[in-house]
């Protein structure tokens, strides 16, 4: 490690905010004041280093100079390091910024007797995970909900009752349901709800968020019945041979349709679904998160106020992405955008610039899992092939106003025929001004990957979903179509930038899950390009400068792994026999997640 790595140029690290008031402690341990001397000269000319901690003794992947493909790296030549960019073996932080990265000497050479120093024991430092497309609010309020799974579907169903014990009388149940192991995999309908809880309005969400079923007092509640008209591509209605609706709803105003009339949550059940989501995410390793859909679950204004709340109490420490749904603040395809100062705007001052807005979430599909997925040519196992959310044209639209708005636009899309309808109205689109994403980018072809390379968009996938629904994949779409399904090393070889995610709660969303999920399914993937797509990538997905690597100047987000994750075998990673976990996780330099014996 040279040691011109390891500290920002003349200008040093920023220090803003940290103490400025005595001279620094004197310097220690072997090799003090070499090579760093001059490139840190700041961190000596007066300052304490009672809040410097200073991790020395392992692994530190810094992935800085990472190029996101180790064939990149080699084509790059001699010296250029792997998709993990450079090691060091030490690093130094002080409040929410790195000071230096280097070796164990030039690194241990800052510490004063009042620096907290950490003996890594050969553990590994990263920079902390980026999710950038979650639902931390609805991760949040379903973390106490019941999720119907397992592999019999008679017994996933006979648990329903079971989360109604601590309910008042009249109350709602809510619960989700994950069919893809179930031994028969057909949506609950309103019978098999009223048979469970006939007593009280019952809503049971698919865990996609694509579909959901509602017994018999929730659709009388709702006002749904058999002439209820179906809104196309947003809402489905299941309809039984009698023409009465089986209680099954699909496309993405399904939930809202039936959450109209049920209470909403209060912004106490708010903040304490942000303050569950980021315990569940630190623990996890992750120290950035994006909330892919605002509005979504209460409504733009509740869940903007939550989350002002929950930053501005320390209830959520990671750092923050908001991409407001774009149907929630805009209703019509040709309804102006309010802009990224409109909606900071909507949040308390405190947290304004903690905040970053950059894309809103759009749909063009839905799901494989519930069939609302739009393809080319028909599901293997339903006489359709899906259908779009937004026609085309309004779909443009739509796109074309984002980008007036200020935003660059994030879209969900699963299906071929979604993809290349985004495709099509990005290209027909004025340039944003940062890149656009298509999230999940499913189902492709080499065209596509083609055409998504030259788009210059983001591509912000999901590998945990195969590890959860790919022989519900296979079926849906048949071996040829499965087999195309996210193919992660085409689309780095492609040059697109790929950064992994998990959807969460859809799946867990282990960013170490990810990797391994990865890794099964594309042998051709090394575990630094699969580590890469959660860390540089996310923070290029979240525009995020500060974040995704370890270098001075960068936020202190690190997450502290229990050995170099790049010394295990992709094979065993494979497998799940890598053995390394998550020992703790750092936001902003505060512990939010593990232990480590001296870490503060
Ligand atoms: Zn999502």
């Amino acid at each position: 490690m040279r040691a011109g790595t390891a500290a920002r140029s003349s200008s040093g690290p920023d220090l803003r905010g940290f103490d400025q008031v005595a001279p620094s402690s004197p310097t220690r341990g072997p090799g003090s004041g070499r090579g760093l001397a001059t490139s840190i000269a700041p961190l000596d000319s007066g300052l304490m280093t009672h809040h410097y901690t200073v991790l020395f003794g392992g692994t530190v992947l810094t992935f800085e100079a990472a190029r996101p493909t180790d064939a990149a790296s080699r084509a790059a030549g001699p010296g250029v390091p792997d998709a993990a960019g450079r090691r060091a073996t030490a690093i130094c932080y002080a409040h929410d910024r790195i000071l230096a990265v280097g070796d164990n000497a030039e690194i241990l050479a800052l510490a004063g007797p009042d620096s907290h120093v950490v003996d890594l024991r050969g553990r590994a430092v990263l920079p902390g995970f980026l999710e950038p497309h979650a639902h931390p609010y609805w991760e949040g309020l379903v973390a106490g909900m019941r999720l119907l799974a397992g592999r019999e579907r008679r017994a996933a169903l006979r648990a329903l009752p079971g989360g109604a014990e601590h309910l008042e009388p009249d109350a709602w149940l809510v619960a989700r349901y994950d069919p893809t192991g179930w031994d028969r995999p057909d949506d609950p309908t309103r019978d098999d709800l009223d048979r469970a809880v006939p007593d009280r309005p019952v809503l049971l969400a698919h865990v996609s968020g694509h579909a959901v079923t509602a017994n018999s007092l929730a659709l009388a509640l709702s006002g749904i019945d058999r002439a209820t008209p179906a809104v196309p591509g947003r809402m489905a209605i299941d309809h039984d041979e009698e023409g009465e609706p089986t209680g099954v709803l699909r496309g993405p105003d399904s939930w809202d349709r039936i959450a109209a009339a049920m209470p909403a949550p209060t912004p106490a059940d708010g903040r304490a679904a942000l303050a569950r989501a980021a315990t569940r995410l630190a623990a996890d390793g992750v120290t950035s998160v994006a909330d892919a859909d605002v509005g979504s679950t209460a409504g733009v204004a509740a869940e903007l106020a939550a989350w002002g709340e929950a930053i501005a109490s320390g209830a959520m420490p990671l750092a923050v992405a908001l991409m407001p749904g774009l149907v929630r603040i805009a209703p019509a395809p040709g309804d102006a955008v309010p802009s990224p100062a409109d909606i900071a705007a909507m949040l308390p001052d405190a947290v304004r610039d903690r905040v970053r807005l950059s894309h809103v979430k759009l749909k063009a599909d839905g799901a494989l899992t519930t069939h609302t997925a739009w393809l080319r040519a028909p599901y293997d196992d339903a006489p359709h092939a899906g259908r779009p959310v937004h026609d085309p044209a309004a779909l443009a639209e739509r796109v074309r106003r984002a980008i007036g708005g200020g935003w660059a636009v994030a879209t969900h899309a699963i299906g071929d025929a979604a993809v290349t309808a985004v495709l099509d109205a990005y290209a027909a689109a004025p340039a944003p001004q940062r890149p656009h994403r298509l999230e999940h980018a499913m189902l492709l072809d080499e065209d596509l990957v083609a055409r998504l390379a030259a788009s210059g968009a983001t591509a912000v996938v999901q590998p945990e979903f195969l590890a959860w629904a790919g022989p519900t994949y296979r079926i849906r779409l048949g071996a040829e179509r499965a087999a195309r399904l996210l193919p992660f090393a085409a689309l780095l070889a492609a040059g697109i930038p790929m950064s992994f995610s998990s959807d969460r709660p859809v799946v867990p969303g282990a960013p170490l899950d990810g990797v391994r999920a990865a890794l099964r399914h594309e042998a051709g993937l090394s575990v630094a390009e699969a580590l890469h797509a959660w860390t540089a990538a996310g923070a290029a997905a979240l525009d995020d400068d500060d974040a995704g690597r370890l270098a001075a100047g960068c936020r202190s987000d690190l997450v502290i792994l229990s050995r170099d994750p790049t010394a295990v075998p992709a094979a065993a990673w494979a497998r799940g026999d890598d053995g390394i976990v998550v020992v703790a996780t750092i936001a902003g330099g505060r512990l939010v997640a593990g232990r480590l014996e001296g870490l503060a």
